[in-house]
């Protein structure tokens, strides 16, 4: 077994807390709202929930439970074949709270739920639907599970309003087996966002893709460019960090300027947004997106 590498000094960073910041956490408590932002002890919130640049707040909402029916190996949620089931005031509940929460981007998220016949695709489009009815300003991106490939569930969450479709395949195709649940895979995940852009051609389609677990430089190439074909909009790379020693180690940690030259890359390439450093995360600074699609 190799040594775990060093923590660069561009990780290394503080967490920034702002007034915005601490009016959303104290808010949050109340809502009973679960955050990837707080669960995944995400660098970059100060950022997010203090509104930044551009002054607008973005979080990133788990909906249907803390519990994962798969057991990807680089993701430190934790597993079960039967999670508990789905709350039916959910789409409902959180669609409320988020809207009086004063976010103007939310991201929602979710486990995947293999134990349910859609996936929980009704679940989700529900919420979005409810969301969009008592604030249609504020900007929805869905990150999804693959559904096992069922493009109907695909749809239903692709029609229900949201203005990003996002689906990550997480890492170069070569690496899909040793990195995700053996039920994911690069084509499947492909197939979703295809169908996404197809069935709702205005909807901005996302992905993501982690460095640092071993993929070489075509590989990277070669996965940007099949993204490319099938018409992803929008791309984040960032480095991959092992959350507990169980999970895969780090097999490198790619400089910031190599991270700025994958940027350029999915410029040139023609990306309508590419994000890339070693602190990106498939939600960071979503709204950026959104200005690139106004201005566009
Ligand atoms: Fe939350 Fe995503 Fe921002 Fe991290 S990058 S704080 S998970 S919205
Ligand atoms: Fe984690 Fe998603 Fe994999 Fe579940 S499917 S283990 S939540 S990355």
């Amino acid at each position: 077994k190799g040594e775990r590498l060093r923590l660069p000094p561009w990780l290394k960073t503080e967490i920034p807390i702002g007034k915005n910041y601490n009016r959303l956490k104290n808010t949050l408590r109340d809502l009973n709202l679960h955050t990837v932002c707080e669960e995944a002890r995400c660098p970059n919130i100060g950022e997010c929930w203090g509104g930044g640049e551009y002054a607008t707040a973005t979080a990133t909402i788990m909906l249907m439970g803390d519990t994962c029916t798969r057991g990807c190996r680089f993701c430190s949620v934790k597993t079960a074949r039967q999670p508990p089931p789905l709350d039916p005031d959910e789409p409902y509940n959180t669609a409320k709270a988020i809207a009086a929460w004063g976010l103007d981007y939310v991201v929602l998220t979710s486990v995947d739920r293999d134990d349910i016949a859609d996936g929980g695709a009704e679940h989700f489009a529900k919420t979005v639907t409810n969301l969009k009815e008592r604030n249609p300003q504020i900007l929805v991106e869905c990150l999804t599970p693959d559904f096992r490939g069922d493009l109907t569930a695909v749809e239903k969450i692709a029609l229900s309003g949201l203005d990003v479709y996002a689906h990550n395949v997480e890492t170069v195709r070569e690496l899909q087996r040793h990195v995700r649940d053996p039920r994911a895979n690069f084509d499947q995940s492909l197939s979703v966002l295809k169908h996404a852009k197809k069935v709702k051609p205005t909807v901005l389609t996302k992905t993501s893709i982690m460095l640092g677990l071993g993929e070489t430089d075509q590989q990277i190439i070669n996965t940007m460019t099949e993204l490319r074909e099938a018409e992803v909009d929008c791309l984040t790379l960032g480095q991959y960090m092992q959350p507990t020693k169980r999970h895969l180690k780090v097999e490198e940690y790619v400089t910031p300027e190599r991270f700025a030259h994958w940027e350029k890359v999915g410029s040139d390439m023609g990306f309508t947004y590419t994000a890339s450093g070693p602190l990106v995360r498939s939600s960071y600074k979503a709204e950026h997106l959104m200005k690139h699609k106004s201005s566009s």
